[in-house]
């Protein structure tokens, strides 16, 4: 019975040791494991903490530099926004003089990255702003002013372009050979005295031999070069204002068509091209009677803003009788009956 007992006793405490021992024994290589474990797992942790928040810092930042140009693209000012921008990257590149690289190749990115946004909404806005300016400008200066222009240049370039040293053949309106001062002719045009016209007076001047009007011509056909020296003369003497009125520019005389005739009466030259002549008895029998003759007076009074001269009762055109007596008839003058 006691050996048993000691036995069992002593069994019973080199097992409670030997239970000791091996559960320390255990529990410390538990223990070590463990804590290797952890260290491992903590380097690693530490590691991938350290390169992972080195680069989540710099996303982080890239991710506030991009916030913050966020709302410089929502904001419609974009020239405001970008001025604050630039400022904060360049405090982003100050303060982080460690990662240069990573600040000088992210934010070069970002900028690169933020430009072309910037850029797609900057330049639209700019160019917009240009193109608007501008176009405007342009659109103002062509579309306004060109239409202007238009308007107004082209009867200038017309009548520049007929000019009698540019124009080529004279105008003719309905068959009727035209020179004023808005149809000039041909400085080459010399006709010479028409014949017809010629014929014309004779027969005009026999019918007023019978009421005593003893007639005379005293100026039909003046070349282009006569009228050059004439009218020089008159603006010489009288000015160029006066001297349009009643004297055209050369190549624009009707006298240089041969069918114009300054009629007087002999004997009378004081009243020859003079205001005068008007009252005279010559001139009212010419008023009255030269349309069946084939001649119109041409500068009638009262019309001088369509003839473009004042009254000139010495001054015939040869239309010949029938055109003659229908511009007689109706009261208008040459440019009024052809409507030009
Ligand atoms: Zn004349």
């Amino acid at each position: 019975m006691k050996k048993v007992r000691l036995f069992s006793s002593k069994k019973m405490r080199p097992k409670w040791w030997i239970t000791l021992a091996v559960t320390s024994t255990i529990l410390v290589g538990a223990s070590l494991g463990t804590l290797s474990m952890y260290n491992w797992s903590f380097n690693q942790a530490i590691q991938g903490l350290f390169h992972t928040t080195k680069q989540p810092s710099v996303e982080v930042a890239a991710v506030e530099d991009k916030e913050q140009p966020a709302p410089s693209d929502e904001g419609p000012l974009a020239d405001n926004e970008k001025g604050p921008r630039l400022s904060k990257v360049t405090k982003t590149e100050t303060p982080d003089p460690a990662e240069e690289e990573l600040d000088d190749v992210t934010p070069s990115a970002e900028e690169e990255d933020e430009e072309t946004p910037e850029t797609i909404v900057e330049p639209a806005p700019s160019k917009d702003n240009e193109k608007n300016p501008t176009s405007p400008e342009e659109d103002e200066t062509p579309d306004p002013s060109e239409d202007e222009l238009d308007d107004i240049t082209p009867p200038t370039k017309e009548e520049d372009k007929k000019t009698p040293e540019t124009i080529v053949e004279p105008t003719y309106v309905q068959g009727v050979l035209i020179s004023n001062k808005q149809y000039p002719l041909p400085a080459t045009y010399a006709p010479g005295e028409s014949a017809e016209a010629r014929g014309s007076f004779a027969a005009m001047r026999t019918a007023a031999a019978t009421e005593g009007f003893d007639l005379i011509a005293f100026s039909t056909y003046r070349s282009y070069d006569h009228q050059v020296g004439l009218y020089q003369r008159y603006v010489d003497q009288y000015g160029q204002s006066a001297a349009d009125r009643f004297s055209a520019q050369p190549g624009y005389s009707e006298h240089q068509t041969g069918l114009a005739f300054d009629i007087g009466e002999v004997g009378q030259e004081a009243h020859w091209a003079e205001d005068s002549f008007k009252d005279t008895a010559t001139a009212k029998w010419l008023n009255e009677n030269a349309h069946d003759f084939g001649f119109i007076l041409r500068y009638p009074p009262g019309k001088e803003h369509i003839t473009g001269y004042q009254y000139e009762s010495w001054h015939f055109r040869y239309l010949g009788v029938d055109l003659a007596t229908k511009v007689y008839n109706s009261g208008l003058t040459l440019e009024e009956y052809l409507n030009i």
